[in-house]
């Protein structure tokens, strides 16, 4: 997209947010949060939120997004500038083997968060 300081990455990805999901303000370089659908063999829809500007993830943006997220029974998966990425797995689903989904994609460990209610 459109604006100064796009990361060089975007010149050939589509963020979700450029896609149409989420309002203006939403912008990934409002919210630190790059947003992303991917469709994983054996899950199903699973929304990406990488962390573009460090301390980010932890914002109430993430959270909302997370809970709705949850709620509609997709997995979210948090992967931050630091440390591991976070997959968290909604209510009454389960996947075996996380590491072999997602292999491709994140290279470091997933840690695994289940659903718990009133987290989000
Ligand atoms: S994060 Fe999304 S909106 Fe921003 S430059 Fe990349 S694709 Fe465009």
């Amino acid at each position: 997209m459109i604006y100064s300081g796009r990361p060089k990455s975007c010149q050939e990805f589509t963020c979700a947010w450029l896609l149409g999901f989420g309002l203006s303000e939403y912008r990934p370089d409002n919210t630190g949060i790059v947003p992303d659908f991917q469709e994983i063999p054996g899950i199903g829809l699973v929304l990406y939120l990488w962390e573009a500007r460090e301390g980010m993830m932890s914002s109430g943006f993430v959270k909302k997004q997370t809970g709705i997220n949850l709620q509609a029974g997709k997995f979210v998966l948090h992967v931050p500038i630091q440390g591991n990425p976070r997959l968290y797995v909604p209510e009454g689903k389960n996947v075996a083997d996380y590491r072999l989904v997602f292999g491709d994609v994140v290279d470091k460990e997933i840690q695994v968060v289940k659903f718990s209610k009133g987290r989000f």
